[in-house]
């Protein structure tokens, strides 16, 4: 069973006198377990909704959906598989005290990894799972493998009941389910002669293996640092040739590099990154695989709609990790604009220094970064830090922040979304012509999730 939480006036939801708070009973009689059988079930032209309404009553509709009108209909929030394994390196467990809620979950669940490209370990996987996957086709999923020996997958994932992940895979393939997958390298387990096995494992999978990216693991200052440590500089470029190895291969076989390093791998190894044709769709762009290419390429593909901003000072906020690269990105920004544009690097107060991604920063150490910051603008934070309601990882909502710099601050992902897509205010930047948008709407901001 699932519910309403929300109803679209204007919707056959809404005609039909759904209600937040009513129960999704069953389409055709088969029971909604959950968003994937509500999307999937309603699919159709024409079909039977037996629902539960707030009063108790219950209502069977029949319902006439023409081609791509939507029900209106938006869910509360599914209840998240919770992860059965407990890897050494697990982010969770590296969080400190204090953050929200969902920051403790560990997901792993495959529904996700199909809606929104989180991994999974495909660990937890019932049997009725694996046939809906196949019934719903849904792929690519993204997959954790990490290692493809099952001894040791099973000790990265500290799972001593951890399928084996290839023959899995197979199944899969063979029903026409595709996968990203990746493998976080934890030095002396799974890198070495490991990795070179995992990714020969994996690419005899065939196709139904879409790509792996090779990221190196990540800790901070509260991980289990007894246990696993950060991969040095010649293991980043170990690391770095094996997957040079495998990409030459599935180049002259398959006509793409199929294998990745992660943008990081890179910068820890010091090594250049590859151009951005090497990334090919970007794929894994949210796995850090190709992130500051694929950045380069937004801003050149913009670059006849930026607007002027000749002798504006602009402050960027990002993390450690990208203050070495983006001065490169800014480069061609501020040719294109004629503004200036200045790294405001932010080191990870909550976190620890060792975690330097923009995507963690929290608010309150961007806002001590700014407060004596006058000179600026405005100011562009780093979008991927905040949640969906516009929160950061510390609680800090981005609107307070907002409220207290001393600048105006918009989120962005790739400039180009500020920019030109939304536009800056011409009162906080006198750029003329854009219009006046609430400040942290960007256009990947306010889809609704679970809205069909
Ligand atoms: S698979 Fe490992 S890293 Fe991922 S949530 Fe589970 S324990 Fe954490």
């Amino acid at each position: 069973m699932i519910r309403v939480q929300s109803v679209a006036s204007d919707s056959i939801g809404g005609e039909l006198g759904l209600v937040p708070g009513t129960e999704l009973v069953a389409v055709n009689g088969r029971p909604l377990e959950d968003f994937l059988d509500w999307e999937f079930l309603t699919a159709d032209e024409r079909f039977l909704l037996a629902a539960r309404l707030p009063t108790g009553d219950e209502v069977e509709y029949d319902i006439e959906r023409p081609e791509g009108l939507p029900m209106g209909v938006t869910l509360e929030p599914p209840r998240i598989r919770r992860c059965g394994n407990h890897c050494d390196f697990c982010f969770v467990d590296g969080n400190p005290d204090g953050l929200r809620t969902p920051l403790y979950i560990r997901d792993d669940d495959y529904r996700l990894s199909f809606r929104y490209g989180n991994f999974a370990t495909l660990t937890n996987l019932k049997p009725w799972d694996m046939e809906r996957i196949v019934e719903y086709r849904l792929s690519p999923l993204y997959v954790s493998v990490h290692a493809t020996d099952p001894t040791i997958r099973r000790w990265l994932l500290r799972n001593p009941e951890a399928p084996d992940i290839l023959p899995q895979l197979v199944w899969f393939a063979e029903r026409g389910i595709a996968f990203h997958t990746q493998v976080v390298l934890v030095p002396g387990v799974n890198d070495g002669v490991e990795l070179e096995r995992t990714l020969a494992g994996l690419y005899g999978v065939g196709p139904g293996v879409l790509s792996v990216s090779v990221v190196p693991v990540a800790l901070t200052e509260f991980s289990k640092h007894g246990l696993v440590r950060e991969l040095t500089r010649d293991e980043c470029r170990a690391a770095l040739a094996a997957v040079d190895r495998m990409a030459s291969r599935a180049l002259a076989d398959r006509g793409a590099p199929w294998c990745y390093g992660a943008d990081d791998l890179y910068l820890q190894a010091g090594e250049p990154l590859p151009d951005a044709a090497w990334y090919g769709d970007f794929e894994q762009r949210e796995n850090g695989v190709g992130s500051v290419r694929f950045l380069q390429t937004r801003i050149a593909t913009a670059v006849d709609r930026l607007p002027d901003l000749a002798g504006k000072r602009i402050g960027v906020v990002t993390g450690k990790a990208m203050g070495p690269l983006m001065p490169q990105v800014l480069g061609e920004v501020a040719a294109a604009t004629g503004g200036r544009f200045e790294l405001v690097v932010v080191e990870n107060t909550l976190f620890g220094s060792s975690v330097t991604t923009a995507g963690l920063l929290p608010g309150a150490a961007i806002e001590r970064a700014l407060t004596d910051r006058r000179d600026l603008d405005f100011v562009l934070l780093p979008a991927e830090a905040v949640n969906d309601d516009l929160v950061f990882v510390d609680d800090v909502s981005a609107d307070d922040l907002a409220g207290r710099a001393p600048m105006p601050v918009r989120l962005s992902y790739d400039f180009v979304d500020v920019l030109v897509e939304c536009g800056v205010r011409s009162a906080e930047c006198g750029i003329e012509g854009h219009t006046p948008h609430s400040p942290f709407r960007t256009p990947h901001h306010g889809v609704g999730k679970g809205e069909v």
